[in-house]
Order: structure tokens, then C-alpha cells, then sequence
């Protein structure tokens, strides 16, 4: 995994300005000290959509989504950290080198890879619209049905049946056939020598968010070979299992339908584009991973799942809800005849048949559980059989309350007791290493909650009350562990501030991994929520009382407790202890009470 440097990292949040990178995407005017426009993140006709260019960070008071730099353009992009990252450095002009195991690779290897890609990209491109050369792949593009227009806009390209003319224009144009290698365009013999990875094969290129190639696949045009389709081997900049064809055409599609259709096949995705379903992509490779699936989920949660209906399509589908069951996502199925795929269904019916089949799309497990009743007969054997099929896909399923309601389901159309599913899930149920392991910290919003995260929110627009929070120890009053961190990491941020009206926001949010708290911070921090010097005074005094009195009730009824184990025990001298105790506790509690009067 490659690794940045918290310095690199600094550095690109340095020089990516934020109302840049956004204006790039979303038009902006200012107001006040803001830049505001139209949220990319949700559907809205006014903008509640706000960029602070003094703190560098964004926040929708629409859809509440907020944060850094980076954190927009993971959003924007849906893509990882690092990623985003590289679309920031390249953006601006830095060269960033990515730690990898320890070493450093070779200087500039990334953006020689990106060119060889390139290179090879526009020589394919060629070779498809070279009159003799081309012809076959012409021909079968035109059988497909696939306009020129989708053509061109996907960059296809055909690899000529050679093993050695890309090779060729390579090293003429001054690329090494070993970096060729690498960018997984060329492949080295046993002898030592090099020659096309791609032969007598319509080529699609895959690229990034940012539009760059990163790899190839290959379809043959060759009658009798094996594979039907290749992809470039892994490099650098190309991980299997982690893209998807049509990513970079289908980001601005997703993020207006709000939704994504996943299929199988590249020209699946190049027909539904075709037909005006530009939120369509596909999975690299043969299956579906969780990386695509986290992948996905950062742009839209409404999944559609179109797999061809023969068995292999139907194994994909029972993966992909294995996949999203972790997720509390449900994704939906396009169901599509047997024999059909995208391509041949959109060719046959239209698009308005298609958009209806997805309008009428069944939940994955809807389809599973469908599927499985349909594959039995009727009696009782029959239906045995199919909650037997059933089970592991109920017992997946992550979410309780769906869990249950599919369960309640099963055992009415099989006429058995949900009890008996239960049985058969516990028989077969293992440990999961997360259930195992740490449960979800206590985030429920509380009053209490209230109150520390009022206390966040002056010490980061009024850093001086960092100083305050710190000698009077107010963290041991903290009770949400997330909280508590984030406390001693803004009170650290600020007390390392030189300027004490203005801490680094930007790199605040930067360092967080929760995207909630994220969203948060970012609405705290925007300019519209400062309030003046003394009634933020007034403010932190309140939210430290509130702190102060419910730490003193805790301890009160603690006390308490133990009082009434000591009396029970005979326990005299501790008895007595603990009545002075508790009455301490009972006049501290009136007092912080009557200072609260005077201030409200
Ligand atoms: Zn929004």
C-alpha cells in the first residue's frame, strides 16, 4: 500500500487552494467572506453550499456535508484518500513520491507510466480508424451497434495481431521497453525480450477520475482464442480489483441520477451510456470486491445491480449481496430475460423498457429469496429445501431490523416458524472478527453530548479558551470517547497555534478519519456561527457547568450506591466517609445549579 508523508501531505493542503479546486467543479460567487453556490452533493435550487477561503474548508447547510480539501475531492470524485491526494498534486504541479514498503520508487515512475499509457492509448486509437488495419475492429464495433460518438468518448482503440509494432513505436517515441513492462503494456519473454501484451483485440482504455489511462482492456477479435478478455497486469498506478470500467464518464452521471448501475461487461457500459444511462460502470476483472463496494458507496447508496441472468451472472449477484450485506445498503437487481444482457435488451426494446425494469427493480435479497422458492417445488419437501438454500443469505444480512422482517417472510411462504430459520441461522453462525473485537463507542447525541460539543465548537472559533479547558482539566469531564479525542487534538492544535484567533481548521478536519465528526467541525467553524468575544465568555461557562453538574450527578449516585453497600455490610467508619461525601457532592450540584440562574 503506498503511503504519503504527513509532510507531503501538508504540503499538497498548502498549495490546493480550496475555492480553486472546488470552483473548478462548482460555480461559486462570494457573499460576505464565503464563497456559495450549488451543492454537488445534493439536489438544491439555492445555495446553501458555503467555501470559508480563510480556513479552507467547505460546508453544505443543506445536506451537512463539510470538510478539507482532500475530504471534497474524495467526495467529489469518489475516490480514497490517497487518490485524491494525487488528483490534488497533479492538480498543482507537485511531484508527490509515495512511500512503498519502506522505499521510495524511482522518481517521476508514476507519470511515466501515465505517458506510456497515453502513448499507447492514441496508438491503438489509430490503428482502429486506420482504413486497412482497422477494418475488423471497425466491423465488429459496427455489428455491436456502438456509435462512433461512444467510440470516440470511450477512447477505443484496436491492438493490430503483432507482437512486436507497439514495441516498435514505443522506443521510437523514447520509452524504455522494461517501463513498457511496467505499464503493463508490454510483456517480457523468458529470453529477455519484449513484446505486446494486446493482440487482434479491440482495446478499451480505463482511466482514472481524472481522465488519465491507467491500464488497458483487451477484448480479442480473434476467432478460437481463449481469453476473451485481458487486462493490463497490475502497476504502479493500476490495482485489479479496485477500479471500474467507465468511472471517470460515469462520475458526473452517478452524482445526477443519485444512483449507479453496475454491470458485468465493458460494452455493456459503453451501450447504456449510449442510451443515455451515463451512471453505468462496470466492475474490472470478473468479480466484485469490497474495495469496489466502499468505492461505490462514496458516491451514491442506490445501487442497481444488472448481472446477466445465466448462472455465472447469478453467482456475481449472490457475491455482490454478500458484498453489500456489511453495508447497510441494499442494492437493487435489474432483472433481465435469460440470454440478455445490456447490450442485446437496449438494441431490442429501447431505453423507456429499460428504465422501467430498473423502476421495477426488486432488493437483491428479494431476488435470492424469489429465486430460491421458484428453484423448488411447491410441498413441503420443496419448501424445506429453499429455506435451507436460504439460510446463509438470511444470516448475512447485517442489518437487524431487515434481518428479521426477511426472515418473517421466508418462514410465512414456506409455512415453518421463524424460530426454526433462527435455529438453523445459529447452527451455522461463526464469529465475525468485528463482533468479536471493540463494540461502536457511544455516540447517541445527549444533552451532555450538547455540551461537549459546544465546548468544541468555542475553543475552535476562540482559541483562547483552549488555554481555560486545559488547566481546569474540563477533558476527564468528557464522556464520548470520540469527543474526548477530538478535545485533546483541537486543544493540542490550538495551544501549538501562534495566532490565537485563528487555529488551522483545515488541517484539524484533515486529520480526523471520521467523516461524521468531519461534516461537523466544518459547519462549526464557518463564519456564520461566530459569536462576540463575551457571549462566547458566557457560552463556555454555561457548557462547563453543564459538564461540571453532570459529572457531579455520576458521582453523587456513585456515591450513593456504595452508601447504601456500606450501611448493608455494617461498614461504619466507611459509612461515614461517604456521608460527608455525598453531602460535598449535594451542595457542589446546588451551587453550580444557582450559578446557572445567574447566568440564564
Ligand atoms: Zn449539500
Amino acid at each position: 500500500m503506498a503511503r504519503v508523508s504527513e509532510h507531503q501531505i501538508e504540503e499538497i493542503r498548502r498549495r490546493a487552494d480550496i475555492v480553486e479546486v472546488v470552483g473548478r467543479v462548482v460555480p461559486l460567487r462570494r457573499a460576505g467572506r464565503a464563497q456559495v453556490g450549488l451543492c454537488p452533493f445534493h439536489q438544491e435550487k439555492t445555495p446553501s453550499f458555503h467555501v470559508n477561503p480563510d480556513r479552507q474548508i467547505f460546508k453544505c447547510f443543506g445536506c451537512g456535508k463539510g470538510g478539507d480539501v482532500v475530504k471534497f475531492v474524495m467526495e467529489y470524485h469518489g475516490v480514497e484518500f490517497v487518490e485524491a491526494l494525487r488528483l490534488l498534486a497533479d492538480q498543482a504541479g507537485i511531484q508527490i513520491q509515495f512511500e512503498i514498503g519502506g522505499s521510495e520508487e524511482p522518481k517521476g515512475l508514476r507519470e511515466q507510466l501515465f505517458a506510456i499509457n497515453a502513448f499507447a492509448a492514441d496508438w491503438f486509437r489509430r490503428a482502429l480508424i486506420d482504413e486497412h488495419a482497422g477494418a475488423i475492429a471497425r466491423e465488429y464495433l459496427h455489428r455491436r451497434g456502438v456509435d462512433p460518438e461512444m467510440s470516440r468518448r470511450f477512447g477505443l482503440g484496436f491492438a493490430p495481431d503483432s507482437w512486436d509494432d507497439l514495441a516498435d513505436a514505443l522506443r521510437a517515441k523514447g520509452f524504455t521497453a522494461e517501463r513498457a513492462a511496467d505499464a503493463g503494456v508490454l510483456v517480457k519473454s523468458d529470453k529477455g525480450t519484449y513484446y505486446a501484451r494486446f493482440r487482434g483485440r479491440l482495446m478499451f482504455p480505463i482511466r482514472n477520475t481524472a481522465g488519465k489511462v491507467i491500464a488497458f482492456s483487451g477484448r480479442t477479435l480473434i476467432a478460437g482464442e481463449k481469453a476473451k478478455y485481458i487486462n493490463s497486469s497490475e502497476s504502479r498506478i493500476f490495482t485489479k480489483g479496485q477500479n471500474f470500467y467507465g468511472l471517470d464518464l460515469a462520475v458526473d452521471g452517478i452524482r445526477r441520477a443519485n444512483r449507479a448501475i453496475l454491470c458485468e461487461g465493458n460494452l455493456d457500459v459503453i451501450m447504456l451510456h449510449q442510451y443515455g444511462f451515463t451512471e453505468s460502470l462496470a466492475a474490472l476483472g470478473t468479480a466484485l470486491t469490497e474495495e469496489h463496494v466502499r468505492r461505490l458507496l462514496r458516491s451514491t447508496n442506490n445501487v442497481f445491480l444488472v448481472f446477466d441472468a445465466d448462472e455465472a451472472g447469478q453467482k456475481a449477484m449472490e457475491r455482490a449481496m454478500d458484498l453489500f450485506a456489511n453495508t447497510d445498503v441494499e442494492p437493487r437487481c435489474v432483472i433481465l430475460s435469460a440470454g440478455d444482457d445490456p447490450d442485446s435488451f437496449l438494441r431490442r426494446e429501447g431505453a423507456d423498457a429499460f428504465a422501467a425494469r430498473v423502476a421495477a427493480a426488486p432488493t437483491v435479497i428479494e431476488f435470492v429469496v424469489n429465486r430460491a422458492f421458484a428453484a423448488q417445488t411447491a410441498d413441503a419437501t420443496g419448501r424445506a429445501k429453499a429455506v435451507n438454500a436460504l439460510v446463509p443469505a438470511l444470516a448475512r444480512i447485517h442489518n437487524a431490523v431487515l434481518q428479521s422482517t426477511w426472515i418473517r417472510q421466508v418462514a410465512e411462504r414456506a409455512r415453518v416458524s421463524e424460530a426454526a430459520i433462527r435455529h438453523e441461522m445459529r447452527t451455522l453462525r461463526r464469529p465475525r472478527p468485528e463482533a468479536a473485537g471493540a463494540s461502536r463507542p457511544d455516540t447517541r447525541e445527549t444533552p451532555r453530548a450538547d455540551a461537549e460539543k459546544g465546548i468544541l465548537k468555542l475553543m475552535i472559533n476562540h482559541p483562547r479558551f483552549a488555554f481555560t479547558f486545559d488547566e481546569d482539566r474540563l477533558i476527564d469531564l468528557f464522556t464520548r470517547p470520540d469527543l474526548k479525542q477530538l478535545a485533546s487534538l483541537v486543544v493540542e492544535r490550538c495551544l501549538e497555534s501562534q495566532d490565537d484567533r485563528d487555529m488551522r481548521v483545515a488541517e484539524l478536519v484533515g486529520s480526523l478519519e471520521d467523516s461524521e465528526l468531519q461534516d461537523e467541525i466544518a459547519g462549526w467553524a464557518m463564519d456564520e456561527d461566530r459569536i462576540d468575544e463575551a457571549d462566547a465568555d458566557l457560552a463556555y461557562a454555561e457548557f462547563g457547568r453543564r459538564l461540571a453538574t453532570e459529572f457531579a450527578k455520576r458521582r453523587f449516585d456513585a456515591v450513593a450506591d456504595e452508601l447504601e453497600r456500606a450501611r448493608r455490610d455494617g461498614n461504619e467508619g466507611r459509612e461515614m466517609e461517604l456521608m460527608v461525601e455525598k453531602r460535598r457532592l449535594r451542595a457542589r450540584i446546588d451551587e453550580l445549579a444557582r450559578e446557572g440562574s445567574v447566568v440564564s
